[in-house]
């Protein structure tokens, strides 16, 4: 007798019973209930979004500006933290306990869970990572992953090229009520400067991916792709070597400096001081740094002044735009001349303005009064009263031609139109037939009422360079495969015939050589220029200078404001000295190189600003 016969039969049973199991299963699940073919269907096709790679931004001679640059997100895995690598986390992180505690609970709450990954540190630059990166190496739960972002290797021009940021609800919401479905929640979009201005170029257009995943999540089989198409790549106008120059000589100063080529329109440099490092408004640190940046209000460093600054009275360069009105108009020519009558309106000591050439070269207050005066009494009205409202009337048309009063339509946003001073705001201000010439006269001189931005100031030099036209100032030089806009290419024309600006051209080399100017002279160019200096009360006055170079076939033409910079000579002029020098010739020579190291060290501010 087997003692273990019926042990046998058991066992051959119980394993008999688990085979039939497993096939009524196997049975139930393939043929009788659809439920686990439907959820393998369901969860196989699988589609992904493809992000692509925005465009870059170089200068006119190929320099890259904006590129991108490898970063590093940094991830936690809480359930693989160790109470042990604690300290050591918050030591790399320059962080408390109790953030680092608050980390951790975020990182497993709400859509974060224990045992998943999460970012807790956003884009760390490659020097921050090089110097944690041999520590985390040791510490379970803490990794590092690269991603591109955005990149300045040259750190310069912020203002001009803007910055991009984490698209927010609204602006989410406003570009899919207006039919642009690009964007997800964790984009980035252009938020000023040329990043905003040209964000459907550079952005690119996105991609994706269908393919087919197993239940454990693994791709099988790619079903098809569309890449993504990178953004398109600007080169634009500037010239990074001239925009450097510039930024340095502005530093710790509050204006701008705009270049152009008056040929094109194409802006060649533009400073809006003070400045920031573009690198700043990326990555981790943005939220902090923008704040931090804001907060600087008095010097509003995040405020592009040369479009946006149109409060800036012009002072002495607007008699230049007098001069010329009042030779189309001919109530003077070139050899009118009138009194240096200090009584009526202040001025220098000089000799007498018995030409115009005399009067510009220094800048005759008395002279410009006069000019005014005929400009805006000319008319054969009944009284002072109708006679100036024709008279400003006129005025108004004509100034406007040089492009003031509007916005020239430059490619940047947030341009501003500036302020030309006309009937209707006068009458608001005094009433109707309750001013005349003597109640406006300081428009002669440009003080007043007159409202202008730097990049018109600039504009108004480019005009004369040009004697009577300028191109619409612009910053974009070439898109990839696409031509430049036809706009950028049309003349505009002041109201003022060709034949005046020679006088003018001859007394703005006057002002450089004998002058007012003489502090913007080159060796070997023949500099034409105008100073002014904006009265500014109770503080120091403003330092005001436009320029081109070389007086025959100009090729830049240039407005430098320097708040409180005492007067227009003093800072303005060096200034724009310099940037033509280095421009024309390439490079500063030694001695100018020790003016402009004397320069960039002065610290020029209005008493009460705060850093
Ligand atoms: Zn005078």
């Amino acid at each position: 007798m087997d003692p273990y016969k019926n042990r046998r039969w058991v066992i051959i049973l119980i394993i008999i019973s688990i085979g039939l199991i497993f096939s009524f299963r196997l049975f139930y699940v393939q043929v009788i209930n659809h439920e686990w073919s439907h959820r393998a269907a369901k969860i196989s096709l699988k589609t992904e979004n493809l992000q692509p790679p925005r465009g870059f931004i170089y200068d006119r001679n190929n320099k890259l500006l904006v590129g991108a640059e490898t970063v590093y997100d940094i991830f936690i895995l809480p359930i693989a933290i160790k109470e042990k690598d604690t300290s050591l986390i918050c030591n790399l992180f320059d962080m408390s306990k109790l953030d680092f505690k608050k980390v951790l609970e975020n990182a497993s709450t709400g859509y974060n869970v224990p045992y998943k990954p999460s970012v807790f540190i956003k884009s760390m630059t490659q020097l921050e990572h090089a110097k944690i990166s041999p520590f985390i190496g040791k510490i379970s739960g803490v990794f590092a992953e690269a991603k591109i972002d955005r990149g300045y290797p040259l750190s310069i021009a912020s203002h001009l090229l803007g910055y991009i940021r984490r698209i927010d609800e609204n602006q989410f919401q406003n570009t899919r009520a207006n039919g642009d479905f690009f964007y997800t929640k964790n984009d980035f979009i252009g938020i000023t400067g040329l990043e905003k201005q040209y964000e459907l170029l550079l952005r690119g257009q996105r991609g994706n991916i269908n393919y087919l995943k197993d239940y454990a999540g693994n791709k099988i089989k790619t079903v098809n792709k569309i890449p993504a198409q990178p953004g398109k790549s600007l080169q634009i106008t500037l010239d990074a070597n001239l925009q450097k120059l510039g930024e340095k000589l502005m530093a710790h100063k509050i204006g701008s400096i705009v270049a152009i080529e008056p040929s094109s329109g194409e802006i060649l440099a533009m400073v809006s001081a003070p400045s920031y490092n573009p690198s700043l408004l990326t990555g981790k640190n943005f939220s902090k740094e923008f704040e931090r940046l804001k907060q600087n209000d008095s010097l509003k460093p995040l405020i592009n002044r040369p479009v946006y600054n149109d409060k800036y009275r012009p002072g002495s360069i607007f008699k230049l735009v007098q001069a010329l009105i009042a030779l189309e108009d001919g109530v003077i020519t070139s050899n009118t001349g009138f009194s240096c009558n200090k009584n009526i309106i202040g001025c220098h000591n000089h000799e007498r303005p018995n030409n115009l050439l005399k009067a510009i070269k220094h800048s005759c207050n008395p002279y410009f009064f006069q000019v005014y005066k005929r400009l805006i009494m000319k008319g054969k009205g009944k009284n002072i009263f109708e006679i100036s409202r024709e008279g400003l009337g006129n005025w108004e048309k004509k100034i406007k031609t040089f492009g003031f009063g509007s916005t020239l339509g430059i490619d940047l946003p947030d341009e501003k139109s500036g302020f030309v001073p006309n009937v209707s705001f006068y009458d608001q201000w005094y009433g109707k037939k309750r001013w005349a010439f003597s109640t406006i006269y300081s428009n002669s001189i440009g003080e007043g009422e007159i409202g202008v931005s730097p990049i018109q100031m600039a504009n108004l030099a480019a005009i004369i360079a040009n004697k009577g036209y300028y191109f619409t100032p612009h910053i974009i030089k070439e898109i990839e495969e696409e031509n430049i806009k036809e706009k950028f290419k049309t003349k505009h024309y002041s109201c003022v015939d060709a034949k005046h600006f020679d006088v003018i051209i001859d007394a703005m080399n006057e002002v450089v050589n004998n002058g007012t100017g003489r502090n913007a002279r080159i060796d070997s160019i023949e500099v034409c220029g105008k100073t002014g200096t904006v009265e500014n009360k109770n503080f120091n006055d403003h330092s005001v200078f436009i320029s081109f170079a070389p007086m025959n076939q100009p090729k830049i033409a240039i407005a430098v404001y320097v708040e409180f910079g005492t007067w227009g000579s003093k800072w303005a002029a060096p200034v724009a000295s310099l940037m033509m020098e280095n421009y024309l010739n390439g490079f500063l020579s030694n001695k100018s190189k020790i003016k402009a190291a004397k320069i960039q060290s002065e610290v020029i501010l209005n008493k009460n600003t705060k850093f």
